[in-house]
């Protein structure tokens, strides 16, 4: 059997067919049209599925589901998007809508951060684990946990906001109005936002010269690169990032004891440079003797057609 799995993007939508594996054997993009998919989605992706299963070769009933991941939120029964604002996608049922389009699959939806901790389970860091917990580190901080092998979407529905837990409440605004959070401290932005603070306060080593003298060309990579390069002030601004990264990781050890933590996102790519201080930091706050494993997460562009494919592996 194959599963077909969507990663519905506000540049393009990918879709892959997916084997029992979680390998994606054949994929097929199209580009994303606000204007000429408006109402008509539901419709352009049931054609997809078409088209992908008459290009593989595949018989119709060899596909025992098909998933949809959304960059943005969906209602506690997984029916609805809320908002996705790349999208342009607000209050729209596409579940339903899609399911109406291929009456003879089963349709389901997710969100893309929780497709792409689905997506670790098969071959990826949480390969053989029950409990794991997926941060992805980029613009924001998102990521999804999985409890007894299957996403955990909450007791109210709402699933994880990893990102907006509580790191230090007298610290940075977050951008959900609240002081202090995960993603304030944590996301790839706060390691150019502490860049620019070192910049406009006089700083004039590795940074300044990466920039060419403008915070605004500032990215997370001049930061670790200038960090690698033994750079005084970027070396502070990543040890500080690093601390604060480790104190995350470690409530996140507390709460649920999980057997790995992935890391994904752009700041992951920095390697062992980030991983072998951050797994020492870890040890050093954790209460537990022995605790998860932390990883690089696999999956970066494949995250959310997998997830969304193979949520109907665990799900269904
Ligand atoms: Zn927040």
């Amino acid at each position: 059997m194959y599963r077909i799995g969507f990663d519905i993007g506000g540049t393009n939508i990918a879709a892959g067919l997916v084997d029992e594996k979680g390998t994606i054997v054949s994929r097929f993009t199209l580009p994303f049209e606000k204007e000429a998919y408006r109402g008509a989605l539901a419709e352009k992706l049931a054609g997809m599925v078409k088209a992908i299963i008459a290009n593989s070769g595949i018989k119709a009933e060899e596909v025992a589901s098909v998933g949809l991941a959304v960059p943005g939120s969906i209602d506690p029964k997984a029916e609805v998007v809320l908002d996705a604002y790349n999208l342009d996608l607000h209050d729209v049922p596409l579940r339903a809508e899609v399911q109406a389009e291929l009456p003879e699959y089963p349709v389901l939806l997710i969100n893309d951060a929780d497709a792409a901790a689905v997506a670790e389970l098969y071959g990826g860091a949480f390969s053989a684990a029950k409990t794991a917990v997926l941060l992805t580190l980029g613009t924001g901080v998102g990521g999804g946990v999985i409890i007894g092998g299957r996403l955990w979407r909450g007791g109210m529905g709402h699933g994880v906001e990893l990102g907006h837990m509580a790191l230090d409440i007298s610290g940075r605004m977050c951008t959900c109005g609240v002081r202090g959070c995960i993603e304030a401290n944590c996301a790839a932005t706060s390691l150019i936002t502490a860049a620019r603070e070192a910049l406009a306060s006089g700083e004039r080593g590795l940074l300044y010269e990466r920039c060419g003298g403008d915070p605004m060309r500032i990215n997370a990579k001049t930061v670790v690169d200038a960090a690698r390069e033994n750079d005084p002030a970027a070396s502070h601004i990543f040890r500080d990032y690093v601390n604060a990264l480790s104190s995350a990781v470690v409530s996140v050890i507390h709460l649920l004891d999980p057997e790995v933590i992935a890391i994904g996102g752009g700041v992951s790519l920095a390697g062992d440079f980030l991983f072998a201080p951050l797994r020492e930091k870890v040890r050093e706050k954790c209460f537990f003797d022995t605790f998860a494993r932390i990883e690089p997460a696999r999956y970066g562009n494949d995250a959310g057609i997998l997830g969304a494919a193979m949520l109907g592996a665990t799900e269904i």
